[in-house]
């Protein structure tokens, strides 16, 4: 694995890499990240991971002060995976003239975490029409985890590269239901039984939450007594039925967001 920190090297060691496989991350690296590069090397011929922890897209300045970042434990973790190259550009690297402040994305980063982020997802397909830009990979991989993040990029990037395609990997979950997330290094045994628990019963609640609307209100107390400090949203959707093209086979999940103390973390089921 070779490890590259500035644009002009990486597009020369890419010149004549033809199919290409990239998997952006914030780093923190968990077993989560680690499938969604075993994918890329299983589909590519070369496969990028990066490691940039975006701070356009971090609504509070706290959250992006306190992201969890061990460069060292993270290169311990990715250097035997047959990675090529673990690209680690610095902020001047991705935006040396500043943000783009008038990039177009689906209305859908308006609802969900758009409303309590406003500019989120703007930020998100900022940085990776950069990183577009740089490695001209083939593949892109994300995770259903962050699923209205994948819905709103797949988007934007058949709207304006339809020769990249955009791969969808599953979410990988602790034994005890929790997903795995970088954030879940910011958390307690305590909160992590809490997470627990949450997801445990939004699994069980599913259909429910899918057939009555009000239901959602007496969720919402029930995750308020196992001490959740916010709930931002308990949402069920058809991902068939967000963006356009519609795809006919329903398939609901139930989308939500929360915080454990300052903590705030996403899922869907
Ligand atoms: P992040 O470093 O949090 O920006 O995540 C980088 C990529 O890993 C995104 O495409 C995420 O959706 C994906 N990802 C994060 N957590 C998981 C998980 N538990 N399972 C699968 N993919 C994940």
């Amino acid at each position: 694995m070779k490890i590259i920190l500035h644009k002009n090297k990486i597009k020369k060691f890419l010149e004549n890499k033809k199919n290409l496989g990239f998997v952006p991350t914030m780093g923190g690296i968990h077993k989560g990240h680690i499938s969604l590069i075993r994918e890329s090397i299983k589909k590519s011929e070369y496969t990028v991971v990066s490691i940039f922890v975006n701070k356009q897209q971090f609504n509070e300045e706290n959250d992006f002060k306190t992201y969890p970042r061990d460069l060292k434990q993270d290169i311990e973790k990715l250097k035997n995976l047959d990675i090529d190259v673990l690209y680690l550009p610095n902020h001047n690297d991705i935006y040396p003239n500043g943000y783009n402040k008038k990039i177009k994305i689906n209305i859908f980063s308006k609802k969900l975490c758009g409303k309590n982020r406003p500019k989120h997802f703007e930020a998100v397909a900022d940085v990776i029409e950069r990183f577009i830009e740089i490695l001209n990979p083939k593949n892109i991989f994300f995770g259903k985890k962050d699923m209205q993040q994948l819905l709103i990029v797949e988007d934007f990037i058949r709207k304006k590269y339809p020769f990249i395609k955009v791969v969808a990997c599953n979410t990988i979950r602790e034994k005890n239901g929790v997903a795995l997330s970088s954030r879940n290094f910011l958390l307690t045994k305590n909160d992590i039984n809490t997470a627990s628990k949450i997801v445990k019963l939004i699994k069980k609640n599913k259909v429910k939450l899918i057939q009555d609307k009000k239901f959602k209100n007496n969720l919402k107390k029930e995750l308020y007594k196992f001490g959740v400090n916010k709930i931002d949203y308990i949402e069920p959707l058809d991902v068939n039925k967000i963006i356009k093209p519609f795809r006919k086979k329903r398939n609901f999940k139930i989308f939500f967001a929360y915080y454990l103390r300052r903590i705030r973390l996403i899922d869907n089921i």
